[in-house]
């Protein structure tokens, strides 16, 4: 979306909050904006959910023309939000413009697991309880996923499990898109997406790359991945593998990955890996909260490991950027001060990999929404896909209700 379009949205629903009802004309004197503009801003935000407008109005005598057309908020909707994590799992109840209302995490192992949507509903009511939320203003839902991911087919993964008898089925859930059972078990409309897909929407709809249309978001935690933006709309690739990066090849005689690939980055490209290199100098029980300590402390040991990390990262990142020519590249900020010094690597060894100019214009930053990005992302595509049931109060007939598809 536009920066000014964007702009002129948030100014109406500002001047909403504290003033509806107003008309569309009494919303450009207030804004001093053309009526064409107000309209077609209130056309899409009617279209979005964020709007209704009603034109009753007590006390006016039938007959006098065309009653005029009052705007109000509509009633404010919660999106559910279910993230698979490669060794927890994490229900959250989100505002469409991000706010985080409720969480609650457990451990959990996706891979030895037959279902996802089942726990992550039970972990969700355990988030509500007590929250005071009221669940029926939980309009939609969203499923991230570690995996990549099609609408439709759910992982294109090779059908094994690395934990259990190679000969079991695989888990169900990667074998299907679990998005409808998600949509069943809630009663609302629901979507999966690949989990740094939905962190690069974070970013770019409320972090690092707010406004830009162009952006490749880059994984760190618990492997390098990427989520790639490009004309404003998620890259998915045929099967959903866009951005999987951490399945470059490195050596073609490598480990067996979980890809099905051989000599993954993703083995030498992790904040385990990253672990493992600290540890001759550092107690063996050296965790990913201990890295992230040291790193804010500004330990120079664990800056070089990190920043070491970008710069095995840099290489195939600047091939990124001459496939993509992004705007930004926004590197995960769940490390937090640790993720500056991976920035610092991949900023020092780029230079030397890309043209002058693309070097120049391009915007090397951390995220700056950590571990929250997949679930304000969670909101923006909710937001952006029109995915909410039409609120069951306020005045919106739910007979309206639309259920968008995710656009590709
Ligand atoms: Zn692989």
């Amino acid at each position: 979306m536009p920066d000014r379009t964007r702009a002129t949205n948030e100014r109406i629903v500002a001047e909403l909050e504290h003033a509806a009802p107003l008309t569309r004309r009494e919303l450009a004197t207030r804004l001093a904006l053309p009526v064409t503009t107000v309209t077609s801003a209130v056309e899409r935000l009617l279209l979005d959910g964020t709007l209704r407008e009603h034109t009753d109005e007590p006390g006016r005598t039938p007959g006098r023309g065309r009653p005029p057309r009052h705007l109000a908020l509509a009633a404010r909707q919660l999106v559910a939000v279910v993230v698979v994590g490669h060794r927890t799992l994490e229900a959250a109840v989100v505002t469409l413009d991000g706010v985080i209302e409720t969480r609650a995490v457990r451990p959990f192992d996706p891979r030895a697991a037959d279902d996802v949507v089942g726990p992550g509903v039970a972990l969700l009511r355990q988030a509500l309880d007590g929250s005071g939320l009221d669940p029926e203003e939980i309009g939609g839902a969203v499923l991230a996923l570690p995996r990549p991911y099609r609408a439709g087919a759910g992982s294109p993964w090779p059908a094994r499990s690395t934990i259990r008898d190679p000969a079991a089925p695989p888990p169900a859930w990667l074998a299907t898109d679990p998005a409808p059972a998600l949509a069943d078990a809630l009663g609302v409309p629901a979507v999966a997406e690949n989990d740094a897909n939905l962190a690069a929407l974070g970013e770019v709809a409320r972090g690092a790359a707010t406004g830009l249309d162009d952006v490749v978001y880059v994984d760190l935690v618990p492997g390098f991945g990427a989520g790639v933006v490009a004309g404003g709309a998620l890259v998915h690739g045929r099967l959903g593998f866009a951005g999987e990066l951490g399945h470059v090849q490195v050596d073609e005689h490598g480990p067996l990955c979980v890809c099905g690939n051989r000599g993954c980055l993703i083995r030498v490209a992790t904040v385990q890996h990253v672990i493992e290199q600290l540890r001759p100098t550092y107690p063996a029980s050296l965790t990913f909260e201990d890295v992230v300590g040291l790193a804010e402390a500004e330990d120079p040991d664990v800056h070089r490991v990190l920043a070491d990390l970008g710069r095995t990262l840099a290489p195939i990142l600047a091939t990124v950027c001459l496939v993509l020519d992004p705007q930004a590249i926004v590197v995960d900020g769940a490390l937090g001060a640790g993720s500056r010094a991976v920035v610092a690597g991949i900023r020092e060894r780029i230079e030397r990999a890309l043209p002058r100019r693309v070097f120049e214009e391009l915007r090397l930053v951390p995220g700056t929404l950590a571990d929250q990005a997949e679930l304000v992302g969670a909101a923006a595509l909710a937001s952006s896909t029109r995915l909410l049931r039409a609120p069951r109060r306020g005045g919106a007939d739910e007979s309206a209700a639309v259920a968008g598809s995710v656009p590709a």
